[in-house]
């Protein structure tokens, strides 16, 4: 991207900043990753360094703690936090239910909750998902009873990412079995300590706890704490949808290419250097390309936002594209890996850590992100789904 001088300045001052903010025990956390999420204690450790400089969330309005950064200040924030080696920051709080609780939120939940997101208090985790009702969300069942001036919520939700760490989620609950599915569903924040919660956990193929099973056993949530109004759960659901699926995922994944390169640039096959390989660079380079029109496609969504528009359809390509990129990317580091990635096999991982051991003497290893990585085309929206939402209202098939 070419900056202008403005640009330039802004960019040389977060480089200055940033260095000056991560310690060297914050940057080589930002390896501890084997699957989707950054493991909690290094990103709220950097979240709250962030916060204290106002810049945990560049993207909210100013008026709720936002920088007010143009939209390509907040594309160079990003890329520097990458390049700096920044811990990766958990979206649930800050990407999702943030942008979810401005949009849609009372004032009191505006001023109670968005203060505690910023400042790393209030862990949020998203409760969607059941078992039966993933792709067909509208069919979920968990049932939230009026009783006076709470809700008495039976049920369960599955894959719920961090449930384990976090104190509050936002989640759908059905209130009203008549009419279309989709008009009997409410949006409540319940607080994870209520009576009547339980969590199980779910260990995924690379052997990291991230995933659970929450159990619901008549446990009384406010009516405050619904959002929008009752049977309306499902607008709300949607909008914050559409913030789900949106991510820089560009800048991870040339991180990825960066140390695909690097290894095959150091790697000898039958006497000849990898990088040199015909079928190597014809793949390396039609996942270069591919990672450029990713980009534009960021900056597309980015521009709508900083309109103050809604990413809306353009989030799901965007989504599909990127997560496709990703699995292709790890792929071929496996691939320049060769023998050398077996010994990184769950088998081999020290089980439920969520850490990344050091791989080979160069210290590369794609094995827990391949496979933890697989779940990128599933979660958020999998890849068909995403496709019929193309289909449906962009194609308009
Ligand atoms: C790592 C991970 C983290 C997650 N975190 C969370 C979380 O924090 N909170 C939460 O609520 N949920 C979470 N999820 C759940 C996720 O949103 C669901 O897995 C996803 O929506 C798919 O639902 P499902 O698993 O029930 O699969 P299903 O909906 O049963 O889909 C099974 C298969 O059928 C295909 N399919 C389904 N419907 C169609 C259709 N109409 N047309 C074509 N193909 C179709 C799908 O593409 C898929 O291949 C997470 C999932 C994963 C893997």
């Amino acid at each position: 991207m070419l900056l202008s001088s403005a640009d330039q300045k802004f960019q040389t001052e977060i480089r200055q900043s940033l260095t000056e903010m991560l310690s060297e025990e914050l940057r080589s956390a930002s390896h501890k990753r084997s699957s989707l999420w950054q493991d909690l204690e290094s990103s709220m450790a950097w979240q709250r360094i962030l916060n204290s400089k106002g810049w945990a969330a560049p993207d909210w309005p100013k008026e709720y703690g936002g920088t007010g950064w143009t939209l390509n200040q907040r594309y160079i924030f990003s890329k520097e936090c990458v390049r700096a080696k920044a811990p990766a920051l958990i979206p649930m709080s800050l990407r999702m239910c943030g942008p979810m609780l401005i949009g849609h939120g009372s004032a009191e939940q505006k001023a109670h909750y968005l203060p505690r997101i910023l400042s790393g208090d209030d862990i949020w985790c998203q409760g969607y998902s059941e078992p039966g009702s993933g792709s067909d969300l509208a069919s979920l069942s968990t049932m939230a009873v009026s009783d006076g001036d709470d809700y008495i919520v039976n049920g369960t939700k599955i894959w719920t990412s961090y449930a384990q760490h976090a104190n509050m989620m936002f989640a759908l609950v059905r209130t009203s079995k008549e009419g279309k599915q989709q008009q009997g569903i409410s949006f409540l924040l319940i607080d994870m300590n209520t009576p009547g919660i339980t969590v199980k956990p779910i260990i995924n193929i690379a052997g990291a706890h991230e995933l659970n099973q929450v159990f619901f056993d008549d446990v009384r949530v406010p009516k405050i704490n619904r959002v929008a109004e009752e049977n309306e759960g499902w607008t709300v659901a949607k909008y914050l949808l559409e913030f789900e699926r949106f991510s820089m995922g560009s800048i991870e994944l040339r991180r990825t290419l960066d140390r695909v390169e690097k290894l095959a640039a150091e790697t000898v096959v039958d006497g000849k250097l990898l990088s040199n390989d015909v079928a190597f660079k014809q793949k390396f380079a039609a996942l270069s390309i591919e990672t450029m029109v990713l980009e534009a496609s960021e900056q597309r969504v980015l521009s709508k936002l900083s309109a103050g528009k809604r990413p809306g359809a353009a989030s799901s390509l965007q989504k599909l594209q990127h997560s496709e990129l990703v699995q292709r990317a790890d792929e071929l580091g496996v691939d320049v890996l060769g023998y050398y990635a077996a010994p990184h096999q769950p088998e081999a991982l020290d089980i439920g850590t969520n850490v990344v051991p050091v791989g080979p003497e160069n210290g590369i290893t794609f094995m827990p992100m391949y496979l933890s990585n697989r779940m990128k085309t599933i979660a958020g929206g999998s890849s068909e789904v995403l496709r019929n939402v193309a289909a449906k209202t962009i194609l308009r098939l």
